[in-house]
């Protein structure tokens, strides 16, 4: 059984988009309660390695002006989304 696979059921009707961040997109482990993360991190200019979701490795495209990431399952991040300030 996959981690992913043992959430709680009540939990089941929120959709994948606002489902907490899991796993670190940078190593692909899964969160702990604190985990260091850099400045640049912070500040959105590193793209991450590994799906927050599910922690597959992700396709990561670096632009000019920031960077996406795409999860087979969860689609594209994108630097400029916002979801993180
Ligand atoms: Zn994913």
């Amino acid at each position: 059984m996959t981690p992913t696979e043992s959430r709680a059921t009540t939990a089941s009707a929120a959709p994948d988009t606002a489902a907490p961040d899991l796993y670190d997109p940078f190593t692909g482990a899964l969160l702990a309660a604190a985990s260091p993360r850099t400045a640049a991190v912070e500040l959105g200019l590193e793209p991450p390695r590994f799906c927050a979701r599910c922690g597959r490795r992700m396709v990561v495209q670096i632009a000019p002006d920031g960077w996406w990431a795409r999860c087979s399952r969860h689609g594209v991040r994108d630097s400029r989304d916002g979801s993180r300030r």
